[in-house]
């Protein structure tokens, strides 16, 4: 080694020197003049000499520019204050090469002479300085990789979601990032005091079991080692997962890392994945209830009903098995006028008082469309109740705006002695109950035997309306309609007969046969050709004397009926403005522009046309304004109202006002009493028809008809 401590050669010298090259910081002497007396091999290495090349040399050459003071000041300091140390100093050295690197210097005086010099050499009297210079380059990259691992720390602790708190053994806040402050709401005032108190008040006040809480904070201060997991409900609905662990230095337990985080998002999914499986079972009890529920009423259907019924029969002992089996009456015209929702409605009505007549019975049940069966067994009164069915369906109900009157046919079968099987009990309903529509609806039957020769007779019935017309069995009666005002018969409607074997068959049964075959369109015209020929005479006396005509909605629907019948007046000299065609207000229901087309076709050569029956339908009186009419003829039912003729009928002064104000004329049907045809003068109802003036005659009678209509009419005034 050759190094400035090598000038002694003594042993204990020669070691010293060792030790001293061995140093691993840089030593140098420093006398009072600033020049450096020695130098140790650190020095030489630190500073880039060779180690001969330091002695005698300033010291301030190797100090960068702005610590060249330094040492000199350490210097006087040790001098003046020897008792004080003086703490070590930051300085930058300047190596040989020109570059400055950071270091750290101390010193400490040598007194009196410096270590034996041995050599020839001279060395400065006085105290040395021993500096002692240390790089400090190493620590300055270790601090850089400090700074950048706490600030990734840092920025790992504030970008995570979850919210973490620090806590010492001692119960001091020891660390926590933003998340934990947002996440209970706590101001980072709170955490800078010096107790956890206030901390953990906060956080308790908003847990929603806090007992279990804080035993869980016990538990865990007892065993400073253990880890938790648990699931913590604040009051405010969320949900935080909260999980802990001892913080360690080495293996020491320093305190506890907790961290919390907010699942309540997750939570609200699982909780609706939940109630999404809840729900689907719902909707299966509710699918396989459907199996025995009608959906639309709630009632049971026709597969519940059928095993009743068999079960009921396979029971001895039951003294009484009775089937109501009923259908609404024109349920068709609700669906086709108020729409398939006032059907629906209307449908759940009936079904709410059904079940409300029928509260012991066995099933009630909806077997499709408009049709319902009501099944009792031991019922002491099928009749009884049948009866209140019947009424209690007539109540009027308000659907969608609209005030109606359900009405229904109910067919009742019971099992009687000859204990027959189901379905043919159920025929049996269904004969009386098409009994009951046929006998005029809004009524029940019992079923008869003789129903079913009535059954029998009415599919027989078609084959003999088939040949009515050729076999002349069908006439023309003719009934006046007069004019009060006036004082005459203004008019005839013509009406069809048929009369066969001896006996008359009623127009409410072969009219709707005939327009379910289409025999209709022949029997029509039979009878339209069969009026105009008989009336031409009475027509022609008088241009402002009509001839009504009905008309079903099925002979519209041929292209050519305009056409045929004013090829037919024609043919009878009898003027298209003579004639009144009456159609019901069914004929309107999905009129297609054909039917208004044979309607206008005779309209615009002059004839007219009535609608009848009005007021039976669901129509409206809003409606009227919107049909190709010229008169209403208000329906019986509503003549038949006026008793005394002292009775307040708003419903009769409305529709024949509103027809007035829409330019219709107005004819009242059913007139019988002289009370009515005056309670319909006083609300100046255009024209009057009736058995008051005459019951419907045959041609050869028509001055029959005439005389006993004016007749009334001179009655009529004579009265007033
Ligand atoms: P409608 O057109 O309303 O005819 C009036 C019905 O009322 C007739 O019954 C008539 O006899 C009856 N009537 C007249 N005055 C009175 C009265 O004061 N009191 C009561 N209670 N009834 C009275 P009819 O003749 O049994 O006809 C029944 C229905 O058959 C007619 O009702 C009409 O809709 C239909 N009809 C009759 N002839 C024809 C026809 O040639 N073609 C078509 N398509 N339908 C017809
Ligand atoms: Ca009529
Ligand atoms: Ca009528």
């Amino acid at each position: 080694m050759t190094d400035v401590w090598s000038h002694s050669k003594s042993p204990a010298a020669q070691t010293f020197g060792l030790i001293l090259d061995a140093s691993p910081d840089a030593l140098l002497a420093i006398a009072a003049d600033g020049s450096i007396s020695l130098a140790n091999a650190a020095a030489a290495r630190l500073f880039g000499y060779a180690s001969e090349n330091l002695a005698g040399r300033d010291h301030r050459a190797l100090l960068a520019e702005g610590f060249r003071g330094e040492v000199t000041q350490l210097f006087s300091q040790l001098r003046t204050l020897p008792g004080e140390p003086p703490t070590p100093r930051e300085i930058f050295g300047l190596h040989s090469d020109g570059t400055e690197f950071p270091a750290e210097a101390a010193g400490s005086l040598i007194a009196g002479e410096p270590v034996a010099a041995g050599s020839g050499d001279a060395m400065p009297a006085g105290p040395l300085l021993l500096l002692s210079v240390r790089g400090t380059s190493h620590r300055q990259a270790a601090d850089a990789n400090l700074r950048e691992a706490m600030s990734l720390l840092t920025a790992t602790l504030e970008s995570t979601a979850d919210g973490i708190l620090v806590m010492s053994r001692e119960g001091r806040v020891a660390g926590f990032n933003d998340q934990f402050l947002t996440m209970w709401g706590i101001s980072p005032e709170l955490l800078k005091g010096d107790s956890e108190e206030p901390v953990l008040r906060l956080v308790v006040a908003q847990v929603a079991d806090q007992a279990a809480f804080l035993a869980r904070l016990d538990e865990l201060a007892a065993n400073p080692s253990a880890e938790s997991h648990d699931v913590l409900d604040l009051k405010d609905g969320r949900t935080l997962e909260r999980y802990s662990r001892p913080q360690r230095v080495g293996e020491k337990i320093v305190g506890r890392v907790w961290s919390f985080r907010d699942v309540s998002p997750r939570r609200k999914a699982q909780e609706q994945a939940h109630q999404a499986m809840l729900d689907l079972a719902a909707q299966a009890e509710k699918l396989r209830a459907m199996a025995f529920q009608d959906p639309l009423t709630g009632l049971a259907n026709r597969a519940v009903f059928t095993d009743a019924l068999a079960a009921a029969l396979q029971e001895p002992r039951l003294k009484t098995v009775d089937v109501l089996l009923l259908d609404l009456d024109d349920f068709k015209e609700v669906n086709d006028i108020l729409g398939h929702q006032a059907g629906d409605d209307m449908l759940v009505e009936v079904a709410r008082r059904l079940r409300g007549c029928a509260p012991t019975a066995d099933v009630v049940a909806r077997l499709g469309g408009d049709e319902f069966v009501v099944l009792l067994t031991a019922c002491p009164d099928a009749d009884a109740i049948a009866q209140c069915i019947v009424r209690c369906l007539h109540v009027p109900v308000t659907i969608q705006g609209t005030v109606l009157r359900p009405s229904l046919s109910l067919g009742l079968a019971s099992l009687g002695r000859d204990r027959v099987g189901a379905s043919e009990l159920l025929r049996q309903a269904d004969i009386s109950m098409y009994a009951a529509k046929a006998a005029g609806k809004n009524r029940f039957l019992r079923f008869h035997p003789d129903m079913m020769t009535a059954l029998v007779q009415r599919t027989n019935m078609e084959s003999g309306l088939q040949l009515a017309v050729a076999r002349d069995q069908i006439s023309v009666d003719f009934q006046p309609i007069v004019s009060h005002r006036m004082g005459q018969v203004v008019m005839f409607e013509a009406l069809a007969r048929w009369d066969r074997d001896g006996g008359r068959v009623p127009p409410s049964v072969f009219i709707p046969l005939a327009e379910r075959t289409g025999l209709i369109n022949e029997i029509g015209a039979e009878v339209m050709a069969m009026g105009m020929v008989q009336l031409a005479q009475w027509l022609s006396e008088d241009p402002s004397r009509s001839l009504a005509v009905n008309v079903s909605g099925v002979q519209l629907q041929d292209p050519l009926f305009a056409q045929t019948v004013l090829r037919l007046a024609e043919a009878s000299g009898v003027a298209p403005y003579q004639l009144v065609l009456e159609v019901t207000e069914s004929v309107f229901f999905d009129a297609d522009c054909g039917l208004i087309k044979q309607l206008s076709t005779l309209r615009d050569a002059g004839a007219r046309v009535a609608l009848d029956d009005f007021g039976t339908g669901y129509s409206s009186l809003g409606r009227l304004q919107d049909l190709p009419v010229d008169t209403v003829k208000i329906d019986k039912t509503f003549i038949s109202m006026v008793h005394t003729g002292e009775e307040r009928l708003p419903i009769l002064s409305a529709m024949i006002n509103m027809a007035h104000s829409l330019g219709l004329t107005v004819t009242a049907e059913g007139v019988e009493t002289v009370a009515q045809a005056d309670y319909l003068s006083a609300l100046e109802c255009d024209s009057l028809q009736g058995y008051l003036f005459s019951l419907p005659q045959p041609g050869r009678r028509l001055h029959h008809a005439l005389q006993h209509a004016e007749d009334a009419l001179a009655a009529l005034k004579k009265l007033r």
